[in-house]
């Protein structure tokens, strides 16, 4: 399998933190395209929907309820959200910076992230300085093949997708051999209920972001490793970061078995 790995940028320490939100469709590829930046920053990936499917792993009569939500394609109550992402963003390894994948999703959650968290002393005053979008372009064409071939491990949570990424054995986890299963709201009506909600409701914060935040718009239709130079390149201008080992970007993606 190949696997792309970004040398760690060395961020300057007096540096105020930063927050990085990533955006795109179902299916745009926003959580690897987050997880590979936050292994690049050195800050973590927060993914809001791997945190609520987590909380609501138990079954009391709540977490069950919420879990049918989540699997119909519906947003969750802000409240529970706001619950799990504040318990998050409050443990130490977010004082540096973090990245946001799956929120804001709505303009009064990106309402109530500029009036809490962005709002910690230590964060700049000017949001252009503290907020940085990026926006995944995807076509709906190509979100219906993505899709279609992800699969997850029943048990320990791990991603494949049948083309991009399959498992070693058909079907089965190479991380504990359970078997592979699609994620209740990667059916077709959920999909569908969650690219109306994202055009309702998650695309209107983009046009706000590009007035009052930094908005980077990227092709997201292009083969993930030159998405993550994209975005790595773009990040490195606007933080005015030093990469430790190769200086260039080309240089920071590599190949490992
Ligand atoms: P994701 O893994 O980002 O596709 O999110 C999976 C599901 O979690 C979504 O379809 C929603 O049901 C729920 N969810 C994730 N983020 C949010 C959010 N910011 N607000 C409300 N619900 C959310």
């Amino acid at each position: 399998m190949q696997r792309q790995i970004f040398r760690p940028a060395k961020v300057d320490e007096q540096q105020a933190p930063l927050v990085i939100a990533v955006f795109g469709p179902p299916g745009g590829g926003k959580g690897t395209q987050s997880s590979m930046l936050a292994k690049f920053l050195r800050v973590p990936h927060i993914s809001i929907g791997s945190l609520l499917r987590s909380y609501a792993q138990d079954k009391s009569e709540v977490r069950l309820r919420l879990r049918g939500m989540m699997a119909l394609g519906n947003l969750v109550p802000d409240t529970l959200v706001l619950d799990v992402l504040a318990t998050r963003v409050s443990e130490p390894d977010c004082a540096r910076g973090l990245i946001l994948d799956g929120f804001p999703r709505t303009l009064r959650q990106a309402d109530l992230l500029e009036r809490g968290l962005l709002q910690f002393p230590f964060y700049s005053t000017n949001l252009r300085e503290k907020l940085v979008a990026i926006h995944l372009r995807v076509q709906g064409s190509t979100i219906a093949g993505r899709l279609s071939g992800r699969r997850i491990c029943s048990r320990c949570s791990a991603t494949y997708h049948l083309e991009t990424q399959p498992p070693r054995v058909h079907g089965e986890c190479d991380f504990d051999g359970s078997a592979l299963t699609i994620r209740e709201d990667n059916r077709k009506a959920a999909v569908l209920k969650r690219l109306r909600l994202y055009e309702q409701q998650t695309a209107p914060i983009l046009s706000h972001y590009a007035e009052k935040a930094s908005l980077l718009e990227v092709d997201g239709e292009q083969p993930r490793e030159n998405i993550a130079q994209e975005i790595v390149t773009a990040i490195q201008g606007m933080l005015r970061i030093s990469v430790a080992g190769p200086k260039n970007a080309q240089s920071m993606v590599e190949n490992h078995p």
